[in-house]
């Protein structure tokens, strides 16, 4: 097989600017940064793009012209790509350490081709560099591998892992082979493959762009209709899903769930005293006072209003009805705020217990809704349960 670098360059640039396209306008506007970094990698192919025309037509340049410029823009695109995925993943930029190699590779593999020609240390340098960037790469998409909570970012991080191995075969037979190749266009196997990865380079990555925009996005709209955009704590929808988790468990394990039915004493009169936009304060901070007293294991969630549900795992009447009091005397003992006064807010909670035999959450919640109902008939500020 002949290696015809010209080729390869000119197939690469066509390839780059097409993506490039289509990156930029198969993507939505808009001001977030996963859209943000997608169009910045767009950016980036153009340069790519750019870089390798000027390589397969060489412009009637010198070679050194042509080395020096094309370096600079596939270089430059390197850097942008470091940074697009960056922001992506909404992690530091890094803009300094992406431009920094950039620089360093540049100015090695120029000091390599001119001043001191030599072949196999040009390509350790580049190969340094562009493990670097791997390396880079890889910082940030660890997070969300090492959770394995995104397969995109899972993918994209062995394909990063995969390339530095390359880098380093490609690097092992130039130094220890008898007679090594004298440059990539001989087809040795290591060339063949390292050009052919090279050459599907820009597709792999933004296809894992793309692939990394879809989990984000996906998982956007997945929180989009299960949390509370006003308190944070999940909604309805929510509820209902952890639930079923819970009692699923429950049943495993021959458990009980604790439900704490949790509704704000006289909220209309607050709204009414201090406007809507301190009454959402004033729900905020209830909020945070429940979260304060719940394990690590207990939900809380917003059934609508100023009501929440708590939802404590393995819990027995007596446990549950101490979570409920602690929940009721921390509002009670806790003051919320408004133009530097100080003004006291008592809940009324409603407790039940569901057991694993429980087909679902509703009779527990229904249970727990009299219960509420008892407490605040009981003149509020109190905690009742109701009979299993
Ligand atoms: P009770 O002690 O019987 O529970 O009295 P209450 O006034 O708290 O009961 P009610 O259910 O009649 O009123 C709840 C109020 O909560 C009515 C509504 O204005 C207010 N509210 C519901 N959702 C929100 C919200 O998101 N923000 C604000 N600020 N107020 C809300
Ligand atoms: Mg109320
Ligand atoms: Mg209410």
């Amino acid at each position: 097989m002949h290696l015809n670098i010209e080729t390869l360059a000119l197939i690469n640039g066509g390839q780059a600017l097409v993506l490039a396209l289509m990156l930029w306008f198969g993507t939505r506007s808009g001001s977030n940064r996963a859209v943000k970094g997608l169009r910045l990698r767009a950016a980036a192919l153009l340069l790519e793009a750019g870089g390798d025309f000027i390589l397969a037509f060489d412009f009637k340049l010198s070679q050194l012209a042509v080395l020096l410029m094309g370096n600079t823009f596939n270089l430059s695109a390197q850097a942008l790509t470091i940074v697009a995925l960056r922001m992506v993943l909404t992690r530091s930029l890094r803009w300094r350490e992406a431009l920094m190699l950039g620089l360093a590779a540049w100015l090695g593999v120029t000091y390599l081709s001119t001043v001191h020609p030599d072949y196999r240390m040009r390509v350790l340098w580049g190969s340094i560099i562009l493990a670097c960037n791997a390396l880079l790469n890889l910082s940030a998409l660890w997070g969300g591998c090492s959770k394995q909570d995104t397969r995109a970012q899972c993918l994209l991080f062995w394909a990063y892992v995969l390339a530095i191995a390359l880098l380093a075969w490609r690097n092992i037979s130039l130094w220890t082979l008898d007679t090594p190749p004298q440059g990539i266009g001989v087809p040795t196997p290591v060339n063949i493959v390292y050009v052919l990865l090279i050459g599907l380079q820009p597709l792999l990555a933004s296809v894992g762009f793309l692939l990394l925009y879809n989990e984000i996005l996906q998982r956007d709209l997945y929180d989009l209709a299960r949390i509370d955009p006003l308190t944070g704590v999940i909604n309805r929808l929510g509820l209902v899903e952890a639930s079923d988790v819970l009692l699923t468990k429950a049943r495993a394990k021959n458990e009980s769930i604790g439900v704490l039915l949790i509704d704000a004493d006289h909220f209309k009169s607050i709204n009414d005293r201090f406007g809507h936009d301190d009454g959402d304060r004033v729900l905020l901070e209830l909020v945070a006072n429940i979260r304060r007293m719940l394990r690590s294991n207990d939900l809380v969630g917003r059934v609508g209003g100023e009501e929440f549900l708590v939802l404590s795992p393995s819990v027995k009447e007596g446990d549950l009805l101490a979570l409920a009091e602690r929940i009721r005397s921390a509002v009670e003992r806790t003051p919320f705020h408004i133009n530097g006064q100080s003004y006291a807010l008592t809940v009324s909670i409603g407790a039940a217990i569901a057991t694993g035999n429980e087909p679902d959450m509703m009779a527990a919640r229904r249970r727990a809704d009299a219960a509420l109902y008892d407490a605040k008939r009981a003149g509020r500020n109190c905690v009742k349960i109701s009979p299993t």
